[in-house]
C-alpha cells in the first residue's frame, strides 16, 4: 500500500495499491505496461491533482514520474532539462549560468514534466515561450521522439500532450544571455510577489480553474459572491486568495470538490459563464 499524502500538494490523505516510480525509460516502459483492466494515472509532483478518492485499489496504477531523468545540463544556450528535475531548480540553474526567460517562471512548484504538460506559467511568461523541443515516450507504439515547440501546440494551460498517454521525459530550452545578478533580483521580486499573494501558508494546487472569458478572474468572482473563507469540512476557498482552495485542515478530495461545485455554479449565477477546472482530478 503506498501513502500518496507527500504526492499530492493538497496533502490530501489518500492511499494506492500500486504506485510506481521509474528512474530510467526501461522502468517506464514496463511501468506503462498495466494490467488488464487497470487504469494508468500519471504523476509529476503532483502540485497540480485533486486526489477525489480516498483509496485507490488494484484497478489503478498511479506511474509518478518524480525520479525520472531528474538531470539538467547547460551548455552555451541551450539547457536541457529531464522530466523529474524540479522547474524551481531548473530556473536556479538558468539564472546561476547567466540564460534569462524564465525569471516569471520562478517559485512553480512541480516538476518539469508537469510545467510541459500543463504550460505552466505566471505573469505573461509561460513555460513554452522558451521551449526548442520537447522528447516524449508514447506508450501505444512504444517509441521515443522529440515533438518541436509548434509540434506541442501550446496555448494557455493547454498542450497537446493533454488527453493522451504520452509521458514527457524531458525538453530542451533556447534561452537569451543575461546578467545573473539582475536574473535573480528579478526573480527574487517575482518571488516576493507570489508570496505577498498565494496563499503558501496552507496546502493547495494554485490556481483552481483556467482564466474564464469575458469576466473577471475568478478570486474576483468569489469575493463578490462573498465566498471568500468558505469553507466545506477541511477544503476552503482561502481568505488571502479567492481563486484558490486551501485543505485548512483534513480536507478530502470530496470535500475540494464539493467548494470547486459551489465555486461554479457561483460564476454561473453571476456572470453565466462555466468555470473550466485547470485542475486535474484524478
Ligand atoms: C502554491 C502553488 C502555486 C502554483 N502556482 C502556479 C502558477 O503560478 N502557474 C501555473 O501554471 N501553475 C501553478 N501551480 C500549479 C502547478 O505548480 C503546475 O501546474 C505544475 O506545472 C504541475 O507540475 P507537477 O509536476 O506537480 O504536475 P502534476 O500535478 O503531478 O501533474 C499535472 C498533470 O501533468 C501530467 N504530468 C505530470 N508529469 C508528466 C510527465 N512527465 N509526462 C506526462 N504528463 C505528466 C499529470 O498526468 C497531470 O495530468 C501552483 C501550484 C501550487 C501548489
Amino acid at each position: 500500500m503506498f501513502d500518496l499524502t507527500e504526492l499530492n500538494s493538497y496533502r490530501v490523505a489518500a492511499t494506492a495499491a500500486w504506485c510506481l516510480f521509474p528512474r530510467d525509460l526501461d522502468a517506464l516502459r514496463a511501468a506503462m505496461r498495466p494490467a488488464p483492466g487497470q487504469v494508468v494515472h500519471l504523476l509529476g509532483h503532483g502540485c497540480n491533482v485533486i486526489l477525489a478518492r480516498s483509496h485507490y485499489d488494484a484497478s489503478h496504477r498511479f506511474v509518478c514520474t518524480r525520479e525520472l531523468e531528474t538531470g539538467l545540463d547547460v551548455a552555451g544556450g541551450e539547457v536541457r532539462a529531464g522530466a523529474g528535475a524540479r522547474l524551481r531548480d531548473l530556473c536556479r540553474l538558468a539564472a546561476r549560468a547567466g540564460l534569462a526567460g524564465l525569471e516569471r517562471l520562478w517559485d512553480i512548484p512541480g516538476s518539469v514534466g508537469g510545467a510541459a504538460f500543463m504550460n505552466a506559467g505566471a505573469y505573461g511568461a509561460s513555460f513554452y515561450d522558451v521551449v526548442a523541443d520537447v522528447t516524449v515516450y508514447e506508450p501505444a507504439t512504444d517509441t521515443v521522439r522529440a515533438l518541436s515547440r509548434e509540434a506541442c501546440r501550446p496555448a494557455y494551460r493547454r498542450t497537446v500532450f493533454q488527453g493522451t498517454d504520452a509521458v514527457i521525459l524531458g525538453a530542451r530550452l533556447r534561452l537569451p544571455p543575461g546578467d545573473p545578478s539582475a536574473i535573480l533580483a528579478e526573480m527574487g521580486r517575482i518571488g516576493k510577489l507570489r508570496r505577498s499573494r498565494l496563499p503558501y501558508d496552507f496546502p493547495s494546487a494554485g490556481s483552481v480553474f483556467r482564466r474564464p472569458e469575458g469576466a473577471p478572474p475568478v478570486g474576483v468572482i468569489m469575493e463578490e459572491a462573498g465566498l471568500k473563507g468558505f469553507r466545506i469540512g477541511g477544503a476552503q476557498i482561502s481568505p488571502r486568495h479567492a481563486g484558490i482552495i486551501v485543505n485548512a485542515g483534513g480536507a478530502t478530495g470530496t470535500d475540494i470538490l464539493a467548494v470547486v461545485e459551489v465555486m461554479k455554479q457561483a460564476a454561473r449565477e453571476r456572470y453565466g459563464v462555466e468555470l473550466v477546472l485547470e485542475q486535474v482530478v484524478v
